[in-house]
């Protein structure tokens, strides 16, 4: 394998409900510091149906050039029919860096795509920097239950690749001016060539709140004692329009879904306020809601570690106190 066939650092331009996914826009900004350092070009991969429009979005948020694959055999994400397409693009202009948002689709078609090259994936990335003169890719994710980050090399193929969590890398500041270079791509794939299809789309029915996009968030912990207790933060969220969200022993405890979780193995959020009730502010919550932008816990313990990640705290019996704030809130905002 020769490393000097491989140039530029990509992203994969996940779409969603007809708009660049702003995880891929994240990932852009990021992309473009890579770029900056290796001297070379940020290019953007868009697979869909009707998408070609999108490629401007991509350029507006940093990307030089963007290989689009538009037909209607992609209007559904699927796997083999994107895995084919991406295979297909990376194999013609060989990038020396590619990196996915790590959603479920973004999850999904990198580790179809890594089954396929001779490569490695480093999944769930939450830092990315590259050595200047090698262009090798330091991506670092929490390890070993949060306690350490680790820093994941691939050595000896291209391209390096790597699933980054929505969040936690900074999109640029749209420039409606910037331009680029859109370069239309196909490949011979039929209908009849894909083994899945697509019957239905059905929206889920129940009402699904989206912590990774709330504006505040109450999270609760095992403190609140059960599912009653956990209902005081409901009550509380409701009066503030907020989102609920919980750590990952409520989770398991059943008290509520697994989206709610936030953490490592959760959801990554950055609400402008978020509420730590009853959490004790293990390592591994922590990651997932530290660049909130003003965190308030409410424990009975003054020494939980929640604290010393808090710009408030209140040390107190939850059940007490989350009622009275409710009720000064719903006075407060009429
Ligand atoms: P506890 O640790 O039991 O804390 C309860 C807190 O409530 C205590 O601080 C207590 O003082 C306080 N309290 C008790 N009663 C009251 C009351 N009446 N009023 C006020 N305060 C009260 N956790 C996550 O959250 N997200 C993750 O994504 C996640 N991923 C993990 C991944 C791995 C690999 C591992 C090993 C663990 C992970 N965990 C995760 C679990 C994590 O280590 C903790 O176990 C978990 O966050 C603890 O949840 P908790 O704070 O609700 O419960």
């Amino acid at each position: 394998m020769n490393f000097d066939d491989y140039r530029g650092i990509w992203v994969f331009l996940e779409e969603k409900d007809g708009e660049v996914a702003q995880v891929s826009l994240e990932l852009l900004g990021a992309g473009k510091l890579l770029a900056e350092k290796r001297k070379t070009e940020l290019a953007g991969v868009l697979i869909g149906d009707n998408v070609r429009l999108l490629a401007r979005t991509a350029f507006e948020y940093g990307a030089d050039k963007v290989y689009v694959f538009d037909d209607p055999i992609y209007r559904f994400y699927r796997t083999e029919t994107f895995m084919k397409a991406m295979l297909a693009c990376v194999e013609k202009h060989k990038p020396e860096i590619l990196l996915y948002g790590a959603t479920s689709t973004g999850k999904d078609l990198a580790s179809a795509v890594a089954t396929d090259l001779p490569t490695g994936l480093t999944a769930d990335t939450t830092q990315l920097d590259v050595e200047e003169d090698t262009g090798l890719l330091l991506a670092s994710r929490p390890a070993f239950g949060g306690n350490i980050m680790a820093t994941i090399l691939c050595k000896k193929y291209r391209p390096q690749m790597a699933t980054v969590r929505p969040k936690v890398m900074k999109a640029l500041i749209r420039d409606r001016d910037a331009k680029g270079e859109l370069i239309e791509e196909s490949i011979p794939i039929t209908e009849a060539d894909i083994r899945t299809k697509v019957l239905e789309i059905v929206r889920s029915t129940t009402q699904r709140v989206r912590i990774d996009e709330a504006d505040i968030i109450v999270a609760g912990g095992k403190g609140l004692g059960g599912p009653a207790g956990f209902q005081t933060i409901q009550r509380l969220a409701d009066t503030l329009g907020a989102a609920v969200g919980a750590s990952r022993d409520v989770v398991e405890a059943g008290w509520i879904g697994h989206h709610h979780q936030v953490g490592q193995t959760g959801v990554t959020v950055t609400p402008k306020i978020y509420f730590a009730i009853g959490i004790s502010g293990a390592i591994q919550h922590i990651v997932g809601m530290q660049n909130s932008g003003l965190i308030i816990a409410i424990n009975k313990d003054p020494a939980a570690p929640i604290f010393q990640s808090s710009h408030y705290g209140i040390v107190g019996d939850a059940l007490t106190i989350v009622p009275m704030l409710t009720e000064a809130f719903q006075i407060a905002l009429g």
